[in-house]
Order: structure tokens, then C-alpha cells, then sequence
């Protein structure tokens, strides 16, 4: 899988202050819930540019300048919206596609490409230990947002062990997470909730073949 994406990132430092992490971009895809109740948490520009500021992939004050914006002409906070969106299923297009030895869909591959075509500019800036090189988005800061969640999910396909990213088992569920658990055989989003009403299941299919039924 490694040798066969080809996602085009070629400019991603290795040591970067405010690089998105893995569980950032993964928490992204997750934002479209299924499951116990389902719900898009990027329904509104509000609550879109509240997932970003709370995963510090926005500052409040573009938060505020954008809203007033959008209130002007909602039209534009639409497509905002939309572009959100496309990411987001091109994300977990291309994960699902890693997840199970697929190839990716093209068109998943060129959003994401589309995504990561962003403005850096690059810097040098003093860390404990000598300097790390950071990079700052210049232009629209929901694109500057997007990038870092794709980049997030680039870095991983290339640099990363692809075959610990998982989707829940759960079917109603569908939530993608990174298998971090030593023995790899993870199959749950959570135990807590999806494993465990797995568990469930199968304690009441057992109790079924087990008691005789009633005649
Ligand atoms: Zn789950």
C-alpha cells in the first residue's frame, strides 16, 4: 500500500510546530456520526468553525471575521460547507481504501491532492534543543485548515503502518481509528460503546441457542 499511493505532499517537514495530528484528521472523518444517533457535526458554518477552533486548526478571530462574512452572503458559507465536506469523504474514501488493500478512487486522490495544494511558508523557530522548522498558511484559513487535516492523513499513508487503520465493525457505526493496541487485532472504535454492544449480541444469541424454545 505505501509504494502504491502516491498522494503528493513532497514539502512536509519532519519536525513541525502546528502539523495536525493522525487523531486530529481521524476525528475529522469521524465528525459525520451514524451511530447511537446520527449527526453531522459540520451541519452549519457555526458548528464547522467550532470543530476547527476546538482542534486548534483555527483561530477565534477568523472564526468570528468569516461568520460575519457568511452572514452577508450565506451562499459563500454554503460552499465552504460543501468543501468541508468533499474533503472529508475523500479522506475516508482513501483510509477505507488503505483499511482493506484496495486502491484508492481517483477522484478521492485528487481532492486531497486539492487539498494539500496550499501556500506555506516556511520558517525556522527556536525549540528546546536548537531550531524546528514550522510553517505557517497564508490565504483562506478553512483551506489552511483542510490542508493540515489532509496532510495529517498523507503523512500517515506514506510514512505510517497502513495496516493498523481500521474501520469499526460495527456497521452502523463506521468510525475509523488507528489500531494501537499491541496484539493489532482491535476491531472496535470503542470498547465502551461498539464492542461492547457486540458483546451484547452475542451473549443474546448464545442465550438463544442455549434455552429451549418455548413450545
Ligand atoms: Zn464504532
Amino acid at each position: 500500500m505505501n509504494e502504491s499511493v502516491t498522494v503528493s505532499a513532497p514539502l512536509m517537514p519532519m519536525v513541525v510546530g502546528h502539523l495536525a495530528r493522525l487523531q486530529t484528521g481521524l476525528d475529522f472523518i469521524n465528525t459525520l456520526d451514524l451511530w447511537p444517533v446520527s449527526h453531522d457535526h459540520l451541519d452549519s458554518p457555526t458548528s464547522a468553525f467550532d470543530w476547527l477552533v476546538d482542534h486548534d486548526l483555527m483561530h477565534r478571530e477568523a472564526r468570528i471575521h468569516l461568520l460575519a462574512q457568511y452572514e452577508a452572503s450565506p451562499a459563500v458559507g454554503v460552499e465552504m460547507l460543501s468543501r468541508l465536506r468533499r474533503v472529508r469523504q475523500a479522506m475516508r474514501g482513501v483510509l477505507e481504501a488503505a483499511a482493506t488493500r484496495r486502491a484508492p478512487d481517483p477522484s478521492d486522490l485528487a481532492d486531497i491532492n486539492r487539498a494539500l495544494r496550499t501556500h506555506y511558508i516556511y520558517e525556522l523557530v527556536p525549540a528546546t534543543d536548537g531550531v524546528s522548522l514550522d510553517h505557517r498558511h497564508q490565504g483562506d484559513p478553512v483551506d489552511g485548515a483542510i490542508a493540515r487535516l489532509a496532510e495529517a492523513l498523507a503523512r500517515e499513508l506514506i510514512q505510517g503502518d497502513t495496516t493498523r487503520l481500521r474501520i469499526c465493525e460495527n456497521p452502523q457505526c463506521h468510525w475509523v481509528f488507528k489500531d494501537t493496541s499491541r496484539t493489532g487485532k482491535r476491531k472496535w472504535c470503542s470498547m465502551s460503546s461498539c464492542g461492547n454492544r457486540a458483546k451484547v449480541a452475542r451473549h443474546r444469541a448464545r442465550q438463544k441457542t442455549q434455552s429451549p424454545s418455548p413450545l
